[in-house]
């Protein structure tokens, strides 16, 4: 089912304006100041004027300055002609039979990505974007077919959240039972290999006195870049999901290319490094169960074997096929077998249920238009967009 996007206000998407003017979302409160003393505001009255901003960004969620009624009439009046608070287009909003969201989201330049919002009884997860594609190669993943264009910026992955929670109807930012109550990193992108811009909007939704969403609540999932993932410990102390998919470094090679770099001891001992885990916060381990590549019991004793000593969790995920994919999902038994070998080990091991394969929504499926191929082309190769 798609849905007709109402149209923002035309003036937004006027290109001449949109060159002069800063966008503020995804801003600093302290970037948000210094743009308004650039613009003539002293330092004093710019800080408390930053403070507003910030609150009717992300606690109200305003995309407007005519909305942000604690500023004055004539700051009001003033503010459009140098800044704005647009958020970028939603281009497409497919709903899956189970209630599984998928936006594709448009920015300036026209380059899109999609974010994805899993629904549960009282809360859900919203799956933003990192990238557009990626630079990584992982075999079984179609985002990794795409050529990367670019990173995202800190404001590009705010305002993925903002344009969920407008959909959603989720403003002013509540306190507790929100259908959004969880950020996962999982979508478009690694998002480590983005690490300033992913870090500055994670701690801008982070922030109290705006979106206020806990540390706790949020998970960036990594194939595996090392060294950030001590910087992300040491700074964000968000969790952490790896995506591990395999138990040796030969078979890891071909599935998560990057390990040719950080081969799996090392990972791991990032791990074991990492100082937001404890046992009441564990690591997650993402496994793809792909058929006869890595769904051994075999395979999965030597999982128990590499978690040792760390406070972790395994997350089993079906293999999600798309065009063009070389893999097959192992089958229900296959599956079943792993994850009985490593729960009986103390492992909690879910097999996470797919959500919104129908609209191509699930673990790896996402993948925008925005690639260098002509469009035409990749339409015949992937039949989706
Ligand atoms: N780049 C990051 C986050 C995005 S991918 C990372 O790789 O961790 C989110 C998860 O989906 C990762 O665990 C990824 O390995 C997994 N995934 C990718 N393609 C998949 C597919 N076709 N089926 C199931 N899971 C897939
Ligand atoms: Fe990139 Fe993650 Fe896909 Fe690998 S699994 S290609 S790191 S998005």
């Amino acid at each position: 089912m798609e849905y007709l996007i109402p149209d923002v206000e035309a003036v937004d998407r006027q290109p001449e304006l949109l060159a002069i003017r800063k966008n503020l979302v995804g801003l600093t409160r302290d970037e948000i100041a210094a743009a308004l003393v650039a613009e003539g505001e002293t330092e004093k009255s710019a800080k408390m004027r930053a403070k507003q901003l910030f609150h009717w960004l992300y606690y109200r969620g305003a995309s407007e300055f005519s909305d942000m009624t604690s500023i004055s009439k004539e700051m009001r009046a003033r503010m459009p002609e140098k800044f704005t608070v647009a958020r970028p287009e939603i281009t497409s909003l497919l709903e899956s039979t189970d209630g599984t969201r998928k936006w594709l989201v448009k920015f300036e330049d026209g380059q899109e990505v999609e974010s994805v919002h899993i629904p549960e009884e009282d809360r859900g997860a919203l799956c933003v974007s990192s990238q557009v594609g990626c630079t990584l190669t992982c075999s079984f993943c179609h985002t990794g077919t795409m050529k990367l264009v670019r990173n995202l910026t800190a404001g590009e992955i705010v305002s993925q959240m903002l344009v969920a929670r407008d959909t959603i109807n989720e403003w002013p930012s509540p306190k507790g039972n929100r259908m959004i109550s969880n950020i996962v990193m999982m979508g478009m992108g690694e998002p480590l290999l983005n690490y300033d811009n992913v870090a500055k909007a994670l701690k801008i939704i982070m922030d109290g006195e705006g979106i206020s969403l806990s540390k706790r609540r949020i998970t960036l999932s990594t194939s595996g870049v090392v060294p950030k993932i001590y910087q992300c410990g040491e700074e964000l102390g968000v969790n952490l999901a790896i995506s591990l998919h395999a138990v040796t470094d030969d078979v890891r090679d071909i599935l998560v290319p990057i390990n040719k770099r950080h081969p799996i001891k090392e990972l791991l001992q990032a791990c074991k490094d990492y100082p937001a885990s404890n046992n009441a916060r564990r690591i997650t381990f993402e496994y793809v169960m792909l058929d006869g590549i890595n769904d051994t019991p075999a395979d999965a004793r030597e999982l128990v074997r590499l978690l040792k000593d760390i406070p972790a969790k395994v997350n089993l995920i079906p293999f999600n096929p798309w065009p063009g994919s070389n893999y097959i999902c192992s089958s229900n038994n296959t599956i079943h077998r792993f994850a009985k070998i490593v729960n009986d080990a103390g492992y909690s091991s879910p097999v996470r249920v797919p959500r919104g394969r129908d609209i191509m929504a699930a673990c790896g499926q996402l993948k925008s238009a925005s690639t260098k191929e002509r469009a035409s082309s990749r339409y015949q190769a992937t039949g989706r967009s």
